[in-house]
């Protein structure tokens, strides 16, 4: 018998609503610039190319968000409300018309993103991981099964901060579907148990200062608090 190492950690993993299951994560793969008024305001064009996909690590989440400390080497912290799609079946190069089979739930999740190391990188035509990927990077609601509550295609999606709304928008304003995205993605990588797929955000995308207290709503979903620990 062979024996770790090193001492192996948990499984980072969601919980299910309505239960005692865990969703656990495998892989986390992000959309960017999918809705047309957030791919303006980062000065890109909104028009419909093939989406782009980036990742966060899977033990980046913040099951159920909460305080999450600020995070370091940035001064430019900001949120992006997205509904995440969490993957229960195995598949590669996947119909449109079939990624329902595939889909286990949704859930409510925040794309924390170190913006100005994200802006540093894309001008320079480097890699955005320090922009996206550091450590709580992926606050994230429990996991409404899709057997449930069906598959949102619309509804409003909001984030406010301190009370004030910050970012509206509405599922159905995508540039490309979540049943698009999962065809795409599946190209590029096998799906498998486990994944999650952020969705991409509305526009209105701000800081966060220590001290802040955000709140995210998607219509029939849920709702996600975070607030962002002073330093
Ligand atoms: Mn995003």
């Amino acid at each position: 018998m062979t024996a770790y190492a090193i001492t192996p950690w948990q499984l980072p993993a969601v919980p299910v609503a309505g239960g005692n299951e865990l969703f656990p994560v495998r892989h986390i793969y992000c959309v960017g610039r999918n809705y047309a008024e957030h791919a303006r305001e980062m000065g890109a064009n909104p028009e419909r190319e093939a989406p782009f996909f980036f990742t966060k690590a899977a033990d980046q989440i913040v099951p159920g968000g909460g305080k999450i400390p600020y995070p370091p080497r940035t001064k430019n912290l900001h949120h992006e409300i997205e509904l995440v799609v969490a993957i229960g079946n195995e598949g590669a190069d996947i119909a449109v018309a079939a990624t329902r089979d595939y889909i286990f739930g949704y859930a409510i999740g925040v794309d924390l993103t170190r913006r100005d190391l994200q802006i540093a990188a894309r001008d320079k035509g480097r890699p955005w991981d320090t922009g996206k990927s550091f450590a709580n990077a992926a606050p994230i609601g429990a996991i409404h099964p899709a057997a449930e509550i069906g598959h949102p295609r619309g509804g409003r999606i909001e984030f406010r901060v301190n009370g004030a709304m910050r970012q509206r928008g509405d599922l159905a304003d995508m540039i490309w579907s979540v049943d698009e995205i999962i065809a795409e993605l599946s190209t590029y990588y096998p799906l498998l148990p486990g994944d999650l797929i952020f969705t991409g955000t509305p526009a209105g995308v701000g800081a966060m200062a220590p001290g802040d207290r955000g709140e995210g709503t998607i219509e029939n979903l849920d709702t996600i608090k975070i607030e962002i620990a002073k330093v």
